[in-house]
């Protein structure tokens, strides 16, 4: 079986998740009739999630394994590897609300994992230990294990094929092997962060934030008012010339957004009635006044 139906069977287990949790293209196309006002929370589905929980767990086995618990480095490594992870988390939770949040928040995680992989070379050059090259066969071996899942993979979030994949290494007596084996997977996920928040800023550009968004269901929610306040209500005769009126929206000052009937002869006829409501209460409805 390839990785493809590997992929497919773990995602037939899992109900309801289908949307790819990195492509933030086409959920919101439509701003005008969001279901909800940008998504959030899939963070467990995202690979930058997944591969940076392997490096927490890998970092707290390597700082046990090779640096003295006392250290300063053993904690300032484990807290590196920690907020990477967290910042992940916690970015794709607060981007229901904001996405500047979100961008800050994924670009804390990029941040801490630059710290760890310097922590991870200090560690190798004080000990004039080898760091692998890039084409090292190891490190080939290492990122060849990345490469085989998709970097948009939905694979079942409970399942800890993550760290199995890469146990040849990340249990090797060698702290040569493990350091080196983690500093690619840092490479890797700080490969997935920087797509993220290109991503992230694509959308930002093409969608606008929170508050923008906001504007344009608002936006949308008038028209529907405005629709259903146009089938609601007979055109009245106008006051002057006695046509049909018709519906207008004014533009300009402080109603701009509520309607008024006018004639349909405008500017010959300037004939205006304000508009009431189905039920015959009051004039124009006001509210939007309030808003900005
Ligand atoms: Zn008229």
């Amino acid at each position: 079986m390839n990785e493809r139906e590997h992929n497919s069977k773990r995602e037939a287990r899992r109900d309801g998740h289908q949307s790819d949790p990195t492509d933030r293209t086409d959920r919101t196309e439509n701003p005008a009739r969001p279901t909800t006002l940008r998504p959030s929370g899939g963070y467990r589905q995202l690979r930058s999630f997944q591969v940076t929980t392997v490096i927490y767990d890998a970092t707290v086995s390597f700082c046990n394994r090779f640096v003295d618990k006392r250290s300063r480095t053993h904690d300032q490594m484990v807290q590196a590897a920690r907020s990477g992870r967290q910042n992940i988390a916690e970015g794709s939770r607060a981007s229901a609300t904001s996405s500047q949040t979100e961008l800050r928040l994924v670009n804390v995680a990029r941040a801490s994992l630059d710290e760890l992989l310097l922590d991870y070379e200090d560690f190798l050059r004080q000990r004039s230990l080898p760091q692998w090259a890039k084409d090292d066969p190891q490190a080939q071996a290492v990122r060849e294990v990345g490469r085989r899942h998709d970097p948009t993979d939905r694979s079942d979030p409970t399942d800890q094929s993550n760290l199995v994949a890469y146990a040849p290494w990340l249990n090797d007596a060698d702290p040569v092997v493990v350091a080196n084996a983690i500093i690619c997977l840092i490479h890797q996920a700080n490969y997935l962060l920087d797509r993220q928040v290109a991503s992230l800023e694509r959308g930002f550009i093409r969608e606008g934030g929170y508050s923008e968004r906001l504007a344009a269901a608002r936006i949308a929610e008038r028209q529907k008012q405005h629709r259903t306040d146009r089938t609601d209500l007979a055109p009245p005769p106008c006051p002057r010339c006695g046509k049909g009126m018709v519906l207008r929206t004014t533009r300009k000052g402080g109603r701009a957004g509520s309607q008024f009937w006018g004639c349909p002869d405008y500017p010959e006829c300037k004939g205006t009635r304000q508009v009431r409501k189905p039920d015959g209460s009051g004039g124009s409805d006001r509210s939007d006044r309030r808003e900005p």
